[in-house]
């Protein structure tokens, strides 16, 4: 029992379309469908995926490949890794298909980790809810005005004071409490004991986009330090990939067309608890490009909540390059003096919290307003404005946006947009795209492309050398990967042509998805006729590349009647060229 044949299985039960649907916003276009790309920064949908081919291909960065590969790429896994998960996830069993002692190691690791997170959760649940010492933060949370089904779907629990709760339960429970160490659920002391990093907090679980378990945040109830409280980098918590609430909140993400995004836990559950669903919040740190990558897989459409104070525009300044070099340009609700979204939705409701969306101000004017209220009027201010939006202007590819926001500062300042050009080139560093030279699809690449289309010509082909003719590595690679199915298969299907090399993927995904490189409409016969007498011309032509060195050799050392035999061989052979 073999990889292949799990990865075969794999492909015959789950449609490409399904699982990256699940990740990005797919829309039927004729034949395929389309999205934006996740892996780059991709401004109009060229992200396409093709239900009857079971592949998908980026027109814009050029990857590619099947739903192994997307699911590597995208989550970041093997190609073991992806088998497994995507098994586990579909509940398509493998098991009897497929084990990899390495790949188990670190995928056992991982799946120790999210069963450990599991158990935490449900000890954290059970001291909120059933345990005495929870009282206090169950008050809290009524307090904060959330009921207990909110409560619920986001999983939250207490961390009880002690230093010893978590610990003991897990020793009691058997779990190698080095692992719960790991998980960043205890610490240990000078002497090798174990103790409880959570304590006397609110306890937010942080799920991934699976729905697992992969870290916790935790909120000090009465005082404290820190506030809050997080996971540290773990095998399977990565805070600047992960968003808090996106599990929950993304199907109303993708209903609505739009989405917020907050920066607290608390944030996110008072408008989840008034009905404002469609919203994430980001887990105590910075936006990164991967989260909008993420995000714009759901929407293109998002208002970001942000206070308007210092922080607040820092944080605007600092996120505005991410969104603009993806394609996302977002708008910025400021919520009045000493409101946050908590505050401001309990006071208000729901509906007045969504009409703000009509007073949002695009991410890039409210940067302006704000840094000009900031800074100040007046020639020094200026400078220092044009300074601060340099690294904006740079992110901005878009050159329509790039002409109009320069016009609007233009407008704002007062001074020419010349100047304000210069002022910013000034500021720039150099960049220089070098683009690859397009793709000149040779002789290999048809032959290679006919193969894949043909598999029935493959024995002919074979039988002419054709495997001589692969010079460049990855098409050799390809070819030798070809000639193994047809061994073992005498045939291949598109299911079986799944390798772990993510560059054979992309290779694969764009011959199936790019018009061939032979003549559709020529009888395939015709085609592989052709190229026979292509394979014959290529090997007499070596032939006659080594015919003139022997030639040359003898004539060097003086066997002139060898070289004349030679020559007269070469001559038959010229004629029948
Ligand atoms: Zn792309």
């Amino acid at each position: 029992m073999s990889l292949r044949e799990a990865v075969q299985k794999l492909k015959r039960e789950l449609n490409i379309v399904d699982v990256i649907g699940e990740y990005i916003n797919l829309k039927r276009t004729g034949r395929n469908y389309l999205g934006l790309c996740p892996f780059h920064s991709d401004r109009k949908p060229s992200f396409t995926v093709s239900e009857e081919k079971q592949i998908f291909r980026c027109f814009g960065c050029g990857v590619g490949g099947d739903v192994i590969g997307f699911y590597m790429k995208f989550h970041n896994l093997s190609f073991g890794e992806a088998v497994k998960e995507l098994a586990r996830r579909y509940n398509i069993d493998i098991s009897s298909l497929y084990s990899s002692r390495q790949e188990d190691q670190t995928s056992e690791k991982r799946q120790h980790l999210l069963v450990l997170n599991e158990q935490a959760k449900r000890f954290f649940e059970q001291m909120l809810w059933v345990a005495k010492g929870g009282q206090e933060a169950r008050d809290y949370i009524a307090q904060r005005g959330i009921s207990r089904d909110t409560a619920r779907a986001f999983g939250l629990g207490f961390a009880p004071a002690s230093y010893d709760s978590l610990a003991s339960h897990l020793r009691l429970s058997r779990v190698d409490l080095s692992l719960a160490v790991e998980a960043g659920l205890l610490a240990v002391r000078k002497d090798g004991s174990f103790y409880d990093r959570f304590r006397q907090r609110l306890i937010f679980p942080i799920y991934d986009l699976n729905g697992k378990i992969v870290g916790f945040g935790g909120r000090v109830i009465e005082r404290g330090e820190p506030k809050y409280l997080n996971t540290p980098e773990t095998a399977v918590y990565h805070k600047g990939r992960l968003l808090y609430g996106l599990f929950q909140t993304r199907s109303f993400i993708r209903k609505a067309g739009f989405g917020f995004v907050v920066e607290g836990y608390m944030d996110l559950l008072a408008l989840y608890e008034y009905g404002v669903r469609e919203v994430v919040a980001t887990l105590g740190t910075a936006l990164t490009s991967y989260h909008v990558r993420l995000m714009k897989g759901f929407t293109s459409n998002w208002f970001l909540v942000f206070d308007a104070d210092e922080a607040g525009v820092k944080a605007a300044c600092r996120t505005a390059p991410l969104f603009f070099n993806e394609g996302v340009y977002p708008r910025v609700i400021s919520l009045p003096e000493g409101e946050d979204p908590d505050s401001y939705v309990r006071r208000y409701g729901k509906e007045a919290f969504l009409r703000e969306k009509e007073r949002a101000l695009p991410l890039f004017d409210f940067i302006l307003k704000t840094l000009k209220n900031r800074i100040g009027a007046g020639p020094e201010g200026y400078v220092s404005l044009i300074r601060e939006l340099a690294p904006v202007f740079e992110a901005l590819k878009d050159p329509v946006l790039y002409e109009l926001y320069l016009a609007r500062l233009s407008e704002e300042t007062g001074v020419g947009v010349k100047a304000i050009r210069q002022a910013l080139a000034r500021g720039l560093k150099a960049t220089v795209k070098v683009t690859n030279p397009e793709d000149k699809r040779y002789f290999e690449r048809t032959v290679l492309e006919f193969l894949v289309f043909h598999p029935e010509f493959f024995a002919e082909l074979e039988a002419e050398g054709v495997e001589e003719i692969f010079t460049q590595d990855l098409y050799r690679r390809l070819y030798t990967e070809l000639s193994l199915l047809w061994r073992t298969k005498g045939r291949f299907d598109i299911e079986e042509l799944s390798f772990a090399d993510m560059e054979l993927q992309t290779l694969i995904s764009e011959i199936l998805l790019s018009p061939p490189a032979f003549e559709e409409e020529v009888p395939p016969s015709k085609v592989a006729e052709e190229i026979k007498v292509c394979l014959r011309k290529r090997r007499q032509e070596s032939r006659l590349l080594g015919l003139i060195k022997a030639i040359k050799e003898a004539e060097r050392q003086g066997r002139h009647e060898e070289a004349q035999r030679l020559l007269q061989k070469y001559q038959e052979l010229r004629c029948d060229l």
